[in-house]
């Protein structure tokens, strides 16, 4: 905890930093309400969110008399409220009804999904869960070779087909072999061909169709790269469209100062982000707290 604090800090510092130093200032006049927004909207945090910020700021700046002494307590509630507390941020990764918990991982390729489905069986297997992945990315020639590493290096069998084969089959296989092997979770890798929205829609309605033949699909997570700002919420708005997404993963938050996205994405989608990405190493995998998130914000 401590240690992802320091990186969260490190990484992000610069608009909580950033907001405070604007907060202290001993003149809050419109110059300054704009050079905040300015911060927010230029931190990813979106037109929207960024105008409700700093509404409830500035009133209850105002009538709570509050000076720039008590503004980075007020700051933080309001962070906080942003990100909101309330949304249930639990994964489903039980085995329930006899039947292993199925997770499909989506995204646009490069965002970093193959490589959070090997984080993730490692953190599932540290519970002494058993795991399965499924390499049905079979658009990317390699994904299938470095799924298979990261099984070998977590301890999870690896269900892979042909280069080119098809998906479905291929997820199919894998959860057959989960319920065979009486696994805890299948990880499905997908592939993120965003060539077109139908083409997207029929390659993930279909490995979602043909999953649901043996099992119930638990968790659709969005894997989204923090690092592509306003790209990476048009990518996430598309996905949205063809899969029923339950939680976000939000990837390369050490790669950018501009956090924000966080409060963007699941404000646009009205989904939960459930794991952050922090790094490329295998540990570097943590559980979303928006407490936590925004403490380092501010830090
Ligand atoms: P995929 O095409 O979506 O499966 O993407 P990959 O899993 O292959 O990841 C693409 C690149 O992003 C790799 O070099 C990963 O090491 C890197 N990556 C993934 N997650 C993170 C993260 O949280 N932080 C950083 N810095 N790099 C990451």
């Amino acid at each position: 905890l401590v240690r992802l604090r320091a990186r969260l800090a490190r990484s992000q510092g610069s608009l909580g930093k950033g907001l405070l130093a604007l907060l202290s200032r001993d003149k809050l006049d419109e110059e300054a309400w704009e050079d905040i927004e300015t911060t927010l909207i230029t931190a990813d945090v979106g037109v929207a969110p960024t105008q409700e910020l700093v509404e409830h700021l500035r009133t209850r700046m105002r009538v709570e008399g509050v000076g720039a002494a008590q503004a980075r307590e007020i700051l933080r509630e309001e962070l906080v409220n942003l990100v909101d507390p309330s949304m249930d941020r639990s994964l489903k990764a039980s085995r329930k009804d006899g039947q292993p918990a199925v997770i499909l991982m989506v995204g646009v390729n490069g965002t970093g999904k193959t490589t959070t489905v090997g984080r993730l069986a490692r953190v599932l297997i540290a519970e002494d869960k058993t795991v399965v992945l499924g390499a049905a990315d079979t658009f990317r020639a390699a994904a299938a070779d470095q799924l298979q590493t990261w099984g070998e290096r977590v301890g999870a069998r690896t269900v892979r087909g042909p280069e080119g084969g098809d998906p479905a089959s291929i997820a199919f296989d894998a959860v057959k072999e989960g319920i065979e092997e009486e696994a805890d979770v299948v990880l499905v890798d997908t592939a993120g061909r965003l060539h077109t929205k139908t083409g997207l829609m029929d390659e993930l309605g279909k490995v979602k169709r043909v999953i649901e033949k043996t099992a119930e699909v638990d968790e659709v997570l969005l894997v989204i790269d923090a690092t592509t700002g306003q790209n990476g919420l048009t990518q996430a708005r598309v996905f949205a469209e063809v899969i029923n997404v339950t939680g976000l993963v939000l990837t390369k938050l050490d790669g950018t100062a501009k956090g924000g996205i966080v409060i963007a994405v699941q404000r646009e989608l009205g989904v939960p982000v459930k794991l952050v990405g922090l790094g490329e190493g295998p540990d570097d995998l943590a559980p979303f707290e928006p407490e936590q998130f925004v403490d380092a914000l501010l830090d």
